[in-house]
C-alpha cells in the first residue's frame, strides 16, 4: 500500500455576496466550532468543495465520472469512477480521509465567525457543510488542513494527489462558485507526499495533461 498525505494551506476571504447566499441556504446554521470554541473549517466542507470541482472538470473533459448529489447518480457498476475511487461513495468507502482545518493564527479567532449550511451533496451520512468567514473585522484567514489515505499502488496514490490538486487550483482559477457562496477561497496551497516523498509538481501536471486529453492514468 502507498500512503498519500496532503497538507493544505487555505487562504479564505469573504466576498460581499456571502450574506445573500447564507440567507438562501440558511437551513442549517449551527456554528462550526471545535469543542473548545475555536472555529474550524469542517472536513466535509473542504472535501465537498474539492469533489464538486473535480467532478465538473473531469466531466467537462469527457471522462465518465458520476456527479452528485443524489446517490442514484453515483457509480453502480463493478468499478468506481475516478471521483468515487478517490472521494468515495455509499458503495465505495473513501480512500482519502479529510481532517478539519484549523486556523494558522489562532489569536484571530475572536473576530471570525463561521457558519454552516447543507449543500447539494446530501447523500453522505454527514451533510456537506458550507463554511464562511465574515470579513467585517478580518480581511482574510489562513487555515491548515490535511487529508490522507492508503492506495493499492503508488500510481493510484499519485492519481489521487493530482485530482485533489487539480480541484484545488481550478476552484480558485474561476474565482469560486459564487452561486453556492464558495467564492471565499482565495488560494489553496498544497503539498502531497507519497510514502513521505514529495510529489513533484511536474508529475501532477503530466497527469492533468493526460486527463485533459481524455486519457486514463492509473488502472485499478
Ligand atoms: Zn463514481
Amino acid at each position: 500500500m502507498s500512503k498519500l498525505a496532503i497538507a493544505m494551506k487555505i487562504t479564505l476571504e469573504t466576498a460581499f455576496h456571502t450574506t445573500g447566499n447564507l440567507r438562501r441556504l440558511g437551513v442549517d446554521r449551527a456554528l462550526a466550532r471545535a469543542p473548545e470554541g475555536v472555529p474550524v473549517l469542517p472536513a466535509t466542507t473542504l472535501k465537498g468543495f474539492l469533489r464538486e470541482k473535480a467532478e465538473l472538470l473531469l466531466q467537462a473533459w469527457g471522462h465518465p465520472v458520476c456527479t452528485g448529489p443524489e446517490p442514484d447518480h453515483l457509480c453502480k457498476g463493478p468499478e468506481p469512477c475516478l471521483i468515487c475511487r478517490v472521494f468515495g461513495s455509499p458503495r465505495w468507502p473513501s480512500s482519502l480521509h479529510f481532517s478539519d482545518g484549523h486556523l494558522i493564527n489562532e489569536e484571530t479567532t475572536s473576530s471570525v465567525r463561521a457558519g454552516v449550511a447543507i449543500s447539494r451533496h446530501r447523500r453522505a451520512a454527514f451533510p456537506q457543510r458550507l463554511f464562511f468567514v465574515e470579513t467585517t473585522s478580518l480581511p482574510s484567514t489562513q487555515w491548515h488542513a490535511r487529508c490522507e489515505g492508503y492506495f493499492p499502488s503508488p500510481s493510484l496514490a499519485q492519481e489521487a494527489a493530482a485530482l485533489v490538486a487539480l480541484a484545488a487550483r481550478w476552484g480558485i482559477a474561476i474565482g469560486g462558485g459564487k452561486t453556492r457562496g464558495l467564492g471565499w477561497i482565495r488560494q489553496i496551497e498544497m503539498e502531497a507526499r507519497i510514502d513521505d516523498q514529495v510529489v513533484p509538481e511536474a508529475e501532477l501536471k503530466a497527469i492533468w495533461q493526460a486527463w485533459w486529453e481524455g486519457r486514463h492514468v492509473a488502472e485499478n
